[in-house]
């Protein structure tokens, strides 16, 4: 199963990836921690990658997809894998199902894990400041929002959305919903080597 997250911080993405790639028995890549790595072994690649982090920009998309590519090319990930972080624009989805189908493969799915403004404000440390808290959350959101609508609408043109409430109930309820996302998935497959 080939699986792209999609959803802003706080909305348990990251609980749900480590059940994912447990229970799938796929690995979790993120593009962030992939960087910072790399950032800190201070390879070449890393050094580049960093000038661009540091000024919290997007590394160009030949850099992030040299080193994505790499990694799913890898023997760990020919059963599939969870992606978190990338694509990130539609030039960089565009050239992921390219990539993808000179591989002979296909996505399987895009969770969108979407969150409310409530369930967010109550992951908000802090007491007082209310209509403050509300106001930041409801900015972050928007922006968020915008940043990912063009990359959720790419991959809703494809019918490859599915949507994750990532505030409902227990991890464990959340993870039974994409369970059930992934049971009723059309023509499942089994993954194809890379
Ligand atoms: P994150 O931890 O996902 O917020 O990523 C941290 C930083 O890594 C971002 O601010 C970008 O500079 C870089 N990065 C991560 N993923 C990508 C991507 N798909 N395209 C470009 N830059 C990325």
């Amino acid at each position: 199963m080939r699986i792209v997250l999609i959803g802003p911080p706080g909305a348990g993405k990251g609980t749900q990836s480590a059940l994912m790639s447990e229970k799938f028995q796929i690995p979790h890549l993120s593009t962030g921690d992939i960087l910072r790595a790399a950032t800190a072994e201070q390879s070449e690649v890393g050094r580049e990658a960093a000038k661009f982090m540091e000024r919290g920009e997007l590394v160009p998309d030949e850099m992030i997809q040299e080193i994505v590519f790499n990694q799913l090319s890898s023997p760990a990930c020919a059963s599939g894998y969870i992606l978190d972080g990338f694509p990130r624009t539609v030039p960089q989805a565009e050239a992921f199902d390219r990539w993808l189908a000179e591989q002979e493969c296909a996505l399987s799915l895009v969770l969108k894990f979407s969150v409310t403004e409530d369930v967010l404000l109550e992951r908000l440390a802090g007491r007082g400041r209310k209509d403050d808290d509300r106001e930041i959350v409801r900015k972050r959101m928007q922006h968020y929002l915008n940043l990912t609508k063009p990359l959720v609408e790419y991959y809703q043109d494809h019918g490859l959305v599915h949507v994750v409430k990532g505030g409902q109930g227990s991890a464990e309820d959340v993870f039974a919903s994409i369970q059930e996302i992934v049971d009723n998935l059309p023509n499942r497959q089994p993954a194809k080597k890379n």
